[in-house]
Order: structure tokens, then sequence, then C-alpha cells
């Protein structure tokens, strides 16, 4: 090789400097504006007016300067509030030390991340990722393959449940349980199935038809996008019962439902159950994107070397702050924690719905709680969320009919009851 030039040793020793402070003026402090979203970004979402520029626990604040009551956590994601001091300081040693490697090596937070999760599940191995949808992308393509390879290329059927929501990917759109979600990418991955959720009998009737033919099973514990319906532990039980008669794996898809947010570290631990695969995201992060998929030595062993991966999956500082996230909610103190404040919750609504009558149903499980909506209102789910906002409360719906809870895991008592306030007076101005 020639040696380079002067100019070009030059340019090498420009863009080789550590130091340079200046970014370009405007960079980092453009104003922004609400408008910018219509303009610039591909518009799959619709966005509240506002923007959050700051969050501290559950109190979130707006350009303007108007702060929120939190009670969505992103949807169901900031498990311990915006801002955590335990994650911002494993967040920040993290990104002095090493933000990414590939593949091609492992880290230290990935390994140890993964001990504590194995530690405190019934898996025994891990294959972190990025988000809800890749981990049950990663569980469909596991199930497929663990059945093409243990029983034959006959056995492909997945069972789902209809209004199941398990992401965006081809694959996990089409094993969502919504048609609207699904429409207009085909074709579509084909040998999937959608049974009513909580039907034994729907699932018995599938199994005795076409057992040999099943690769998995598919649920969330409880679904949260299709309405706030909890499974129950017979549904749930039958489904594992089947799936071990039939050579079937269970996926339990607790991307929404783990890490604390129903009183246990994973719903499963509370149901009976034990799934073969399980799938994490949205919570184990707290903020910080990360997903995983847990299951067992047996089944993992079928993903050998190039089979399945991701990019960023074991990302070291995603897992450096999901391993902060797992220390804080791992505890009996946070999961019992969660379950008080379930009873204040529901305390709360009810009361509210003595004075108001506008549910019909409040459910749900630990600091995961959806409020159906009375006949009267029956649509306005969006509405009470848009009024909700300008009462300075951050709410979700679940659907048309139900408005979702989904507050931090750690949400202080203060912040519960001036956040049950704002509620009402958005009730009052959106159910009139
Ligand atoms: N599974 C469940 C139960 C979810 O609630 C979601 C998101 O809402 C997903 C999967 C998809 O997760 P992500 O949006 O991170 O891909």
């Amino acid at each position: 090789m020639s040696s380079p030039s002067a100019a070009a040793k030059a340019v090498i020793a420009a863009t080789s400097r550590r130091d340079v402070a200046k970014p370009p003026a405007d960079a980092a402090t453009m104003p922004v504006t609400r408008e910018m979203f219509d303009e610039w970004l591909v518009q799959c979402y619709a966005p509240a007016l506002f923007i959050p520029v700051r969050g501290e626990g559950s109190r979130v604040w707006d350009q303007a300067g108007r702060m929120y009551i939190d009670f969505a956590s992103g949807v169901a994601v900031t498990a311990l509030g915006h801002c955590h001091p335990v994650l911002v300081a494993a967040l920040e040693e993290q990104a002095r030390k090493l933000w990414h490697v590939s593949n091609w090596l492992t880290n230290e937070p990935a390994l140890r991340l993964a001990k504590r999760l194995i530690d405190a599940t019934f898996a025994e191995r891990v294959f972190f990722c990025n988000s809800g949808a890749e981990a049950n992308e990663a569980a469909l393509k596991l199930a497929r393959r663990y059945a093409h390879d243990r029983h034959g290329v006959h056995k492909i059927r997945v069972i789902a449940a209809h209004n199941a929501f398990h992401g965006r990917t081809l694959f996990t759109v089409t094993a969502g349980g919504q048609e609207k979600y699904s429409q207009g990418f085909g074709p579509n991955p084909a040998g999937i199935v959608h049974l009513p959720y909580n039907d034994i009998a729907a699932l018995e009737r599938e199994f005795a038809e076409h057992g040999a033919d099943i690769c998995a099973v598919l649920l969330e514990p409880m679904q949260g996008e299709g309405g706030m319906v909890p499974g129950t532990p017979e549904y749930l039980q039958a489904a594992r019962r089947l799936c071990t008669a039939h050579g079937a794996l269970l996926i339990l898809d607790e991307i929404q439902s783990g890490m604390g947010r129903t009183g246990a570290l994973f719903s499963y631990m509370q149901k009976g159950v034990t799934p073969d695969i399980l799938t994490s995201a949205k919570g184990l992060g707290g903020g910080f994107p990360v997903g995983a998929m847990l299951t067992t030595t047996e089944i993992a062993s079928v993903f050998s070397v190039g089979v399945h991966g991701t990019t960023y999956g074991g990302n070291p500082l995603g897992c450096a702050v999901a391993g902060a996230v797992l220390d804080v909610v791992n505890t009996t103190e946070v999961l019992e924690g969660v379950k008080a404040r379930h009873a204040l919750f529901t305390e709360g609504l009810k009361a509210i719905n003595v004075r108001r009558r506008v549910f019909a149903d409040i459910r749900g499980e630990g600091v995961w709680i959806g409020c159906e909506l009375d006949a009267r209102w029956k649509g306005k789910a969006m509405d009470v969320v848009k009024a909700a906002g300008d009462a300075g409360l951050l709410v979700l719906v679940a659907g048309p009919d139900v408005v979702r809870f989904a507050p931090s895991l750690v949400i202080s008592l203060d912040e519960i009851l001036e956040g049950l306030a704002r509620l009402e007076t958005a009730l009052n101005r959106a159910l009139t």
C-alpha cells in the first residue's frame, strides 16, 4: 500500500479527533412544533397536540411547562416512571464503557441480564432483541423450527386468539387476532388459526381435530390491546395441558403483562401455568428498547448458529438498563406495592363510578386496569383520552370502549389521587 498523502493524513487527523465540541448551531436546539410531525413523519400515528419534553417519576412536562400525571407509561413501558435514578445511573455507567458490539462478540451486561432472567423464571436460555414484535417473531419462528426438526414438516399450525395483539411484523400481525392490522399486506404467513379467548371448549375441539399439526399456542395471559380481558387460570392451564398432550409449545406473550405489571414478575407465575416460551419487552427496559425471548435448553437447541439473529440483540446499553429494572422490580416490596396500588386504584375508580355512572366494568390486574364504558358512552374511550390530556392526565385506550391505565409500578400515593381527580374532570368533560 502506498503511504497516504499529506492531505489525506490531515483529513484523517481532523476527523478522528474526539474533542469536536461544536455541533451545527441549530442541530439540537431547533425549535420544534407539533405541526412538524404532520409535515415530516410517516402518518401512521396521530399523537396528541402537546409535546412532552421532560419526565420525573409519574409526572411529565410539555413544551409549555404544563405538568401531566402519567397513568400510561408510554404504553405500559416506563415501569419505574420517568428517569428513575437507578436506571439513569446504570445507563450512564454503561454509556461510558461500551455501547455496542456485534453478536460475533458477547458482552457483560447481556450475560448478567440473562442470568438474572434465568434465575427468576422457568427459563434456561434467553434470546435478546429490541422490541415486543421481534420477541414474538423469534418465538413463532422457534416454535415452527422446533416442530419442523422434532416432528416433521406437517406440524405448522399456530393457534392464537381473536382480539390478540402480538406486534406489527407480518408474522406477528397475522398471529394477532385483529384483521384491521393484518389486512392489505398479503400474502400473510399461512397456518395461523384464531379461536375465541378464554374458550376452553374451542381449544379442545381444535386439538381434537388438528392436534398432530399444531406446533404452538400463542396467548397473552391478559389481553391488553384487545380490551383488557384477563385470561382465566383454567383457560391458560387447559392450553398448557393440550400443548403437552400434543407435542405443541405454549408461548405466553408477556410483553405487556410482564415485569411486575400484574403484581408478579411475570403473570404466568400467578396463573398456575408454565410456558415453553415467554416473550418480554416494554417494561423490561423501562423505556430503553430491549426485548427478550425466554425458553428451555431443549427447545432453544434448534436455533443453532446462524439460524436466527438481530444486529442489536443484547445491546450493552439496553441490557445494563434492563438489569437495573429487574433488580428494582423483582422484590417483594415492589410487587406487593403493585397489589396495594391495584386496590387503591380500583377503589378510586369505583368511587368515581358511584358518582358518575360511566363504567360498565372495572377490571384488570395489578397496575394494569381497564374501565369499560357504559353502553351510553360506547365508542367514546378516545374522547376520554383527549379530555384527560386537556385535564393534565395521560391515559390509554384498549379498543373503542375501554379506557386503560398502566401507571408506573412505583407511582406515589399523591400522584394516584391527583390523577384520579383529573380523570374525573376529564370524564365530566368527555361524557356529556
Ligand atoms: N405483544 C403485546 C401483548 C403487546 O401489547 C405489544 C405492544 O403493544 C406487542 C406484543 C408488540 O410490542 P412492540 O410494539 O414493542 O413491537
